[in-house]
């Protein structure tokens, strides 16, 4: 799951309503809703620009190819603090909009190496940094190498260093009857997670750490311990608000060849 895009919009989300919830009546080219009768999949799901899986449709244990497109260390974006940054390949939402589309292929990128790991958790255990963040591609459909990653962390680190997730997964996909057990184990050790699709109608440039609106920054913890099934929304979390008039928006959407 990758928060930033600014490619250009397309089409129409979501239309109609049928048995009460909103459904999908036509689905962009290359997309298909998996799970139609399910209308308690979250913020903006179903959404007509990326595939919508049904539960335990994509098994992270099979697809994965233990291929990383990219690892970058003492990052300051992906999150709270100073940061190591692990960016898994291959994502099946194909979100349109999506700004790593070049690493959608489960194969492209670079082995998981045994030597990676260990740079990590030397990386890791620097005082200064904060903790570990996985993006990608989608994390929760990489679960064998990053299993073995944050297991490794809890063992040598405890809880010393947080470890956030972006996915194109909602909350409440990965909740649902039938869903592979290796992503809720995946999620019993992540503290901060990023859930949800990119959708480019409801991209806002002033979101923190997200791209558009229907993401959510949740305290997976508190979320868990929680016995109603509501979303904990992360309490530091602090969006931007536009005081003034945004003088270079239209300069800026002219060359990227969207709306902002
Ligand atoms: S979830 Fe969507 S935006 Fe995120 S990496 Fe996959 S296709 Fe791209």
């Amino acid at each position: 799951m990758t928060f930033v895009s600014n490619a250009p919009t397309k089409g129409v989300v979501n239309s109609g309503k049928a048995s009460g919830f909103h459904r999908v009546a036509d689905m962009r080219p290359g997309h298909k809703d998996f799970d139609p009768s399910n209308g308690k999949r979250g913020p903006g799901i179903p959404f007509a620009g990326s595939t919508n899986p049904a539960a335990g449709q994509w098994d992270g244990r099979k697809l994965s190819r233990y291929r990383i497109a990219d690892y970058k260390r003492f990052v300051v974006t992906d999150g709270e603090g100073i940061r190591c940054s692990v960016y898994v390949s291959g994502c099946p939402f194909h979100c349109d909009g999506c700004w790593n589309s070049s690493i959608w292929d489960f194969q492209a990128g670079h082995d998981y190496t045994q030597e990676l790991e260990d740079a990590i958790l030397k990386d890791l255990s620097q005082s200064y940094v904060k903790g570990l963040t996985l993006l990608g591609g989608e994390p929760l459909l990489n679960t064998p190498p990053l299993l073995k990653l944050c297991h490794r962390i809890r063992k040598e680190l405890g809880n010393t260093k947080d470890i956030w997730c972006w996915t194109g997964y909602t909350w409440e996909e990965l909740q649902r009857p039938g869903e592979t057990p290796d992503k809720a184990e995946l999620l019993s050790m992540v503290d901060v997670l990023v859930d949800g699709r990119f959708i480019a109608e409801q991209k806002d440039s002033l979101l923190q750490f997200r791209g558009s609106s229907n993401q959510r920054v949740i305290d997976v913890p508190a979320t868990l311990a929680a016995d109603d099934g509501e979303v904990r929304i992360w309490k530091k979390l602090h969006d931007q608000h536009r005081h003034i008039p945004d003088l270079y928006g239209k300069d800026r959407a002219a060359g990227e060849g969207a709306a902002s």
